[in-house]
C-alpha cells in the first residue's frame, strides 16, 4: 500500500502515516464560526484538508475514511452580530452556514462525512465538563467552569512548544479574579436571559469555544483518532486546550495522533485586513467572475506549510493554464493517476510539486492522465471545459485606415473566449483599440504606450496582430467582464 508522509506538528517531524484502523481512517478539522461570509483565508484550510481527504480516500478507499468538520454556531461574535443587526441568532447561523457550504462547493471541496453543529452537542459537552471536574482537572468559580492547567502541567503546551510559565509571562489575557492560574480557560460560562443558554449543573449557561471540538470529536471519532487539522493560528490556545480537555477527560485515549497546520494566506504580500483595504470574501471573488477552480488552482500552487500569497497575477495565470488544460482534455476519458503526482501528494501533501507535474503531463499531451490526476487534486477539467468563464475575451479589429482609403476590407470583430459580455463593454473595448491603432499608425509611440499601460491598469491588454492579408489588427484582451466601460471610454 502507498505510504503517506505527513509533517506532525506534535513531533515537528515528517512521519510515515499509519492509521489506527485502515478500515476507518479518521480526521477532524476545525470549522468556521458562522456569523459572516468566509474570507479568502478561511478557504485555505478547507482546500488543504479537502486534498488530504481525497488522498486518504484514494489510498484507503472512499468508504474507509471519516472526515468531520464542525460548525461553531454558539459564540459571542454571533451574539454580537444578532444584537447589532436585530436578526435572530438562528437566522444568522442558518444563513451563514449555507453560504459557507455554497462557497466551499464552488471551490470544489467535498462535503465532510459529518458536519456537526456545536448546539447539537451540548449534553456531550456538559458530560465531558462534569468528568473533568470529577477528575480534578476543572473547577467551578462564580458560575464559570474553568480548566485547571496546573492539573496537567506535564502535557499542557507540548503541541505549541511552550511551558505554562512562559505562557503566563507572555500572556496579554485579561485575568479574571476567579481564575486559579491566569492560563486557566473557560469550559462553561453563565448566560444572561438575553443570551443563548442551556441548563447545566452550574446554572444556565453556554460552552466555551474549545470544549465544542473536544466533545464533537469524541462523539464522532472516539477517544483516539488519526488526524486533526486547522490553520496554525489555532495551534495556541485552541488546539492546546482541545488536547488538554480530551486527554484529561479520556486518559485511555491519545486524542489526535497527527496534527497538521496550514500557514496563513496573504494578499499581494500583505496580511489580509479590513484596515489595509485588501480584505475580501470567497464570494467577492466568485462575484467578480473568478471561477472557484481558479482559486483552488492558486491555493494548490503553494505548499500548505508555506505562507500563501494571493495575487491577481497568479489568478490570471491560473485562468490561462486551466483553459489550456481543459482544451486538451476535452472529450478525454479518465486514465490512471500519474505516479509522480501521487508521489508528490504522499510526500506531506506537496501540491506545488503535483501542480508542476500536471503541467508536464499537459505538455506531453497525455490527456486522460491529466484528467485523472487533476481530479485527484479536486480540479474537474471536464467541468472547467463546459463552463462559460467570463474571462479572456479578446476583441480583434482591423485598422480602419483601410476603409478610409477605400480598400474594400471590413474590420473584423472577433471574439475569442467564453461567456458573455455586455454590448457596452464590447463597444468601448473596440473603440479603445481603434484609438490605440490610430496612435500607432501615426507613429505616436508615446501616446500608444501610455494608452496601453492605462488600459492594462483597468484589466484590458492591448496587443497588435496582423491578419493573413497583411492588415494591421489590434486586439483588446479583457481579464474580466466586470471592467467599467465608462472608465475605458475615458481613456484617450
Ligand atoms: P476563524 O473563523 O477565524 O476561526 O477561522 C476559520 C479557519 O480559517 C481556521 O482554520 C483558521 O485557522 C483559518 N484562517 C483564518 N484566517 C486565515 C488566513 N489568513 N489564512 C489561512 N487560514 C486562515
Ligand atoms: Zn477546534
Amino acid at each position: 500500500m502507498t505510504t503517506i508522509k505527513l509533517h506532525n506538528t506534535r513531533t515537528r517531524r515528517k512521519e510515515e502515516f499509519t492509521p489506527l484502523d485502515k478500515d476507518n481512517v479518521r480526521m477532524y478539522v476545525c470549522g468556521p464560526t458562522v456569523y459572516d461570509r468566509a474570507h479568502l483565508g478561511n478557504a485555505r484550510p478547507v482546500v488543504v484538508f479537502d486534498v488530504l481527504y481525497r488522498l486518504l480516500r484514494h489510498v484507503y478507499g472512499a468508504e474507509h475514511v471519516t472526515y468531520v468538520r464542525n460548525f461553531t454556531d454558539v459564540d459571542d461574535k454571533i451574539n454580537a452580530r444578532a444584537a447589532e443587526s436585530g436578526r435572530s441568532i438562528g437566522e444568522i447561523t442558518a444563513e451563514t452556514t449555507q453560504w459557507f457550504l455554497d462557497d466551499m462547493a464552488a471551490l470544489g471541496a467535498l462535503e465532510p462525512d459529518h458536519m456537526p453543529r456545536a448546539t447539537q452537542y451540548i449534553p456531550q459537552m456538559v458530560a465531558m465538563i462534569e468528568g473533568l471536574i470529577a477528575k480534578g482537572h476543572a473547577y467551578e468559580a462564580e458560575g464559570h467552569v474553568l480548566f485547571a492547567v496546573d492539573s496537567w502541567r506535564e502535557g499542557y503546551g507540548k503541541l505549541s512548544g511552550r511551558s505554562v510559565d512562559d505562557m503566563i509571562a507572555g500572556a496579554r489575557v485579561e485575568v479574571a479574579p476567579y481564575k486559579r492560574n491566569p492560563m486557566d480557560f473557560v469550559l462553561w460560562k453563565p448566560s444572561s436571559d438575553d443570551l443563548p443558554g442551556w441548563d447545566s449543573p452550574w446554572g444556565r449557561g453556554r460552552p466555551g469555544w474549545h470544549i465544542e471540538c473536544s466533545a464533537m470529536a469524541h462523539e464522532l471519532l472516539g477517544e483516539s483518532f488519526d488526524i486533526h487539522g486547522g490553520g496554525n493560528d489555532l495551534m495556541f490556545p485552541h488546539h492546546e486546550n482541545e488536547i488538554a480537555q480530551s486527554c484529561c477527560a479520556h486518559p485511555e485515549g491519545e486524542f489526535a495522533k497527527v496534527w497538521l497546520h496550514n500557514e496563513m494566506l496573504q494578499v499581494e504580500g500583505k496580511k489580509m485586513s479590513k484596515s489595509l483595504g485588501n480584505f475580501f470574501t470567497v464570494r467577492d471573488l466568485l462575484d467578480q467572475g473568478i471561477p472557484g477552480e481558479v482559486i483552488r488552482f492558486v491555493f494548490l500552487s503553494t505548499h500548505y506549510r508555506k505562507p500563501m500569497d494571493w495575487t491577481a497575477e497568479k489568478a490570471q495565470n491560473a485562468i490561462n493554464t486551466l483553459r489550456e488544460w481543459s482544451f486538451l482534455t476535452l472529450g478525454a476519458k479518465d486514465g490512471q493517476v500519474d505516479d509522480d503526482v501521487l508521489d508528490a501528494l504522499v510526500d506531506d501533501l506537496n501540491t506545488a510539486e503535483a501542480m508542476h507535474r500536471l503541467n508536464e503531463i499537459y505538455k506531453d499531451g497525455e490527456d486522460s492522465v491529466l484528467l485523472a490526476s487533476a481530479k485527484l487534486l479536486g480540479l474537474n477539467l471536464t467541468e472547467v471545459g463546459q463552463q462559460k468563464w467570463a474571462h479572456l475575451f479578446e476583441f480583434e479589429v482591423s485598422d480602419d485606415k483601410f476603409l478610409k482609403e477605400g480598400i474594400d476590407y471590413q474590420p473584423t470583430v472577433g471574439v475569442i473566449g467564453w461567456g458573455e459580455v455586455s454590448d457596452e463593454l464590447r463597444d468601448t473595448s473596440l473603440s479603445l483599440v481603434h484609438r490605440w491603432l490610430a496612435y500607432r499608425r501615426e507613429s505616436n509611440w508615446a501616446d500608444a504606450d501610455r494608452l496601453k499601460s492605462e488600459a492594462a491598469a483597468l484589466g484590458v491588454e492591448l496587443r497588435a496582430s496582423r491578419s493573413s492579408s497583411g492588415i494591421n489588427n489590434g486586439i483588446a484582451s479583457l481579464s474580466s467582464t466586470y471592467i467599467d466601460p465608462a472608465k475605458l471610454e475615458a481613456l484617450k
